[in-house]
């Protein structure tokens, strides 16, 4: 499977090892880093390797690789031991997205609030 790979974006630079992240999980297709900004005490940032820059550039057949980010966040929050947990996926500037690069956030550690938006 090639990857592909937007010399701009940040989260591809820290695929490919030329920005520093702090790692909590990798495979052949995802990386999971500790955001640098958290807003909770645990905050993951769930990423493919290839270069999707949102949820609407996501192609039908790669609705697999996304399935298996809820099954990664399931077993991050399991041995982080967190009893309760948020995923958030923002899209488009209006979604709140800044980094476009499609990413999962994982929050836990604290009581999330109700409020989403
Ligand atoms: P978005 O608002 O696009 O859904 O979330 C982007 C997230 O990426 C933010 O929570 C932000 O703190 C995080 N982030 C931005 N740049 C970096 C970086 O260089 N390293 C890490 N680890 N996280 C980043
Ligand atoms: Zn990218």
């Amino acid at each position: 499977m090639s990857i592909d790979v937007d010399p701009d974006c940040i989260f591809c630079k820290i695929v490919a090892g030329e920005l520093p992240s702090d790692q909590l999980y990798e495979d052949r297709d995802v990386v999971v880093f500790k955001d640098i900004k958290p807003q909770a005490p645990f905050h993951g940032i769930i990423i493919p390797k290839s270069h999707i820059a949102t949820l609407n550039d996501l192609r039908d057949e790669q609705a697999e690789l996304m399935g298996r980010f809820f099954v990664i966040a399931r077993d991050l929050a399991a041995k982080h031991g967190l009893p309760g947990y948020r995923v958030v996926l923002n899209t488009n500037a209006e979604g709140g997205q800044v980094v476009f690069h499609i990413h999962m956030h994982l929050l836990g550690g604290r009581q999330m609030q109700a409020t989403l938006g």
